[in-house]
């Protein structure tokens, strides 16, 4: 049985779609020849946005990743979306499952394939839901260790929105990140492919992943990519691949040199002042700020002045560059702060 806590980064790859027998040999043969991968994915179950599409071969392409584990030794996995899928993969002996996106958004979904595969050693991992929702993604885990499945991980593969942007899904790591820390002992991939929807941006996320402390990847690749039959503009070939994997950069989470630590402690002490001085400072100017609501309230004046708050604004965001701090940041900074005045103000104006 795979361990997939025991390889960092553990690299799972393959094609969205396990189109034909040939492509899908083809690609896994690729793909173990590199060296750089660890598990193979394929989908043989799709679930399209509509009818009409590729939705995948199903059943008979399970006999064809028995085929690649046994020419090239790889693990096999597949996305199962209901409990005859995982019990089907179950019976054809496929190394690990993942949960989709659109299923983990299903509680009914999730709780019959958590039943299918009652206490299972086969990994499973579990897809973030295509809703920004914590909840729900955590709720699927639960079904399935509720279950017995006993080794479980996560698949960070964004969330959907409304309107164009740089990405298929929004990365939105601050949620993946939430969900680390709601469950620390799980191992989270992230998946760069869903997330970009196209091959330029797959350096930049997965990057932002290997930083993140991410425990490794899920890319999507294919013998030929221009021609698959799902996700064609997000896979990339098995050679690609490869330059990608070589460009991203796993940093270690610590070190023991010495050097390395005196400065760390020194530049950690500088920031814990450098902090002790901005609160005070803080502090101070709700001081001032209190000041002005009593004055205020003596001359009967209304708290909100939107014309001097708009001059404040502008006379900082001017200074943005100089002071080497984003306009964007800036904004949020000085958001809170007036938000904090005006409830100072408030107090003493019902004093
Ligand atoms: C997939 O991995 O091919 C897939 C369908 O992904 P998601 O559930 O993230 O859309
Ligand atoms: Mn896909």
């Amino acid at each position: 049985m795979i361990d997939i806590k025991s390889v960092k980064p553990l690299i799972i790859a393959g094609p969205c779609s396990a189109e034909t027998e040939e492509q899908t040999l083809a690609t896994a043969q690729a793909l173990a020849d590199s060296g750089r991968v660890n598990i193979f994915r394929a989908g043989v179950w799709k679930p399209r946005t509509k009818p009409g599409m590729f939705e995948g071969v199903g059943i008979p392409a399970l006999p064809w990743l028995v085929e690649v584990k046994k020419r090239t030794g790889l693990p096999v996995a597949v996305e199962v979306a209901n409990a005859k899928h995982a019990e089907s993969a179950l019976a054809f002996g496929i190394d690990m499952f993942w949960i989709g996106a659109r299923t983990t958004s299903n509680p009914f979904s999730v709780q019959e394939i958590a039943e299918a595969l009652r206490g299972t050693d086969v990994p499973v991992l579990v897809k973030n839901p295509m809703n920004a929702d914590v909840e729900l993604w955590n709720g699927a885990v639960e079904r399935l260790a509720k279950c017995g499945v006993k080794q479980l991980g996560l698949i960070h593969r964004g969330f959907s929105g409304y309107g164009s942007s740089n990405y298929r899904n929004t990365p939105m790591w601050h949620l993946a990140l939430e969900i680390k820390k709601r469950l620390p002992e799980l191992p989270i991939f992230c998946d760069p492919s869903h997330i970009c929807g196209n091959r330029e941006n797959l350096l930049e996320v997965s990057q932002q992943a290997a930083d993140l402390n991410f425990n490794g990847l899920m890319v999507e690749s294919h013998i030929t990519p221009q021609t698959a039959w799902s996700d064609a503009k997000q896979q990339v070939t098995p050679e690609a691949l490869v330059t990608l994997l070589d460009s991203v950069v796993w940093r270690a989470e610590g070190s023991d040199s010495i050097a390395y630590q005196t400065s760390l402690d020194q530049l950690r002490g500088v920031i814990d002042r450098l902090d002790d001085e901005i609160l005070r400072l803080l502090s101070k100017r709700m001081e001032a700020a209190e000041g002005i609501g009593r004055i205020k309230r003596e001359n009967n004046v209304m708290i909100l002045q939107a014309t001097r708050w708009e001059q404040v604004v502008e006379r900082i965001l001017a200074r943005s560059e100089e002071l080497g701090l984003s306009p964007d940041f800036l904004k949020i900074v000085l958001e809170a702060i007036h938000i904090e005045s005006i409830n100072k103000q408030k107090q003493i104006m019902q004093e």
